[in-house]
């Protein structure tokens, strides 16, 4: 039942039931981030099951290698982990045709869904040996839900990709996620000096007051189309009755564009050094680069592929621009050239969060069509 490129004959082999069966299973297994033991041994064992080189590093990133049956190598990401602490999701398949929880936990479709596609995938190849497809590693990661920790520490030098594909977002089917921001964590401390607030307020420096000024001068929400920044957290004080010499604002910004970041990041560090200046404080301002943006061009191979795989689908593509980062920043700031594709998860993080099964195959069917579809050139 294939051709003479040794290629599936069309993508729609993906089983249904198959595909949604293990997509239950994966949901049924406690994975929240942080905690991805049960969840790791569960997918060392299927992984290694289907044929994979299965190996995990020291905090538990899994990759896992399927030998290709021609020259090449993808990398396929996804992660392990679910956001925040929800444990013990039941699923629940309504009549139209949508898993959804009873609406107590997330339902873990981020990232369940796309592990579900991989191990459909492997399914599929194992059954039809004569496919043709490149090797595929799989990175299915731990931690992506707390900043990207995983994917952060992952050691690339050991992967021989040459550009991949991360299943991990939202946004209608056919969407590539083409274009992602840098995130930058700040955290900023602004040290006053501590009195009586009653008997000596003249030897005190209110680092409350600091901190309001330097919040009142910053631009902050969205700065333009392609940045937005926030300070979301302000902690400090003791007492009513004491001068506060101490308060930390815990913050983000964001950008597509490194160069406006840059220029917000400066704004807001000149906010608080001279609202600090001003009143004879001083001020720690730490910004830490969470994940760096990336821009995948259209004539670049793993936009090209994943189009070629959506348009053999009959879908549409739709370039998208994140919001977010994935676990994708990282393998491109390290040289991997990589695109996100929607896996049909719809309200990730909350407890609304859904996913069409339709929307599942065709993802499933997306990633079949990506691995086997003939290399470029090729007859
Ligand atoms: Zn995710």
């Amino acid at each position: 039942m294939v051709d003479v490129d040794g290629r599936l004959p069309t993508a729609p082999m993906v089983d249904r039931e198959r595909l949604l069966a293990t997509f239950l299973a994966l949901v049924a297994v406690d994975s929240p981030t942080g905690h991805e033991e049960a969840i790791g041994a569960e997918l060392e064992a299927r992984f290694g099951e289907l044929g994979c080189d299965i190996r995990r590093d020291e905090i538990g990133n899994l990759v896992a290698v399927y030998p290709g049956t021609v020259e090449g190598t993808i990398l396929v990401s996804t992660h392990m982990d679910t956001a925040g602490t929800d444990r013990g999701i039941r699923p629940i398949i309504g009549d139209d045709g949508i898993i959804r929880t009873d609406g107590s936990t997330i339902l873990g479709a981020d990232d369940k869904s796309g592990i579900a596609g991989c191990l459909e995938l492997l399914t599929l190849l194992r059954e039809h040996p004569e496919t043709w497809h490149p090797t595929i590693e799989f990175v299915v990661s731990v931690g992506e839900e707390s900043g990207l920790v995983g994917s952060r520490h992952l050691d690339m030098n050991g992967l021989s990709a040459t550009h991949g594909f991360v299943l991990d977002t939202a946004g209608a089917m056919g969407s590539i996620t083409y274009w992602s921001p840098t995130s930058v964590y700040l955290t900023i401390t602004l040290h006053g000096r501590k009195a009586h607030a009653g008997v000596e307020p003249e030897k005190g420096i209110s680092a409350v007051q600091v901190a309001a000024d330097a919040i009142a001068a910053m631009p902050l929400g969205r700065i333009d189309e392609e940045t937005v920044a926030n300070v979301g957290i302000v902690s400090g004080g003791e007492a009513r009755n004491i001068i506060p010499d101490r308060v930390v604002l815990q913050g983000m910004a964001r950008s597509h564009d490194q160069a406006k970041l840059d220029a917000q990041l400066a704004l807001m560090r000149r906010a608080c050094e001279q609202a600090a200046a001003a009143r004879g404080a001083s001020v720690e301002f730490e910004a830490e680069e969470i994940y760096r943006t990336y821009k995948i061009a259209e004539d670049a191979l793993p936009y090209r592929e994943a189009a070629s795989a959506i348009r053999s689908l009959g879908l549409e593509v739709i370039p998208r621009k994140s919001g977010g980062g994935t676990d994708g920043n990282h393998f491109n700031a390290q040289g991997i050239p990589c695109v996100a594709l929607s896996t049909g998860m719809v309200d990730e993080h909350a407890t609304t969060e859904h996913i069409a099964i339709d929307d599942l195959v065709l993802a499933a069917r997306t990633l079949v069509a990506i691995v086997t579809l003939p290399p470029e050139g090729h007859p």
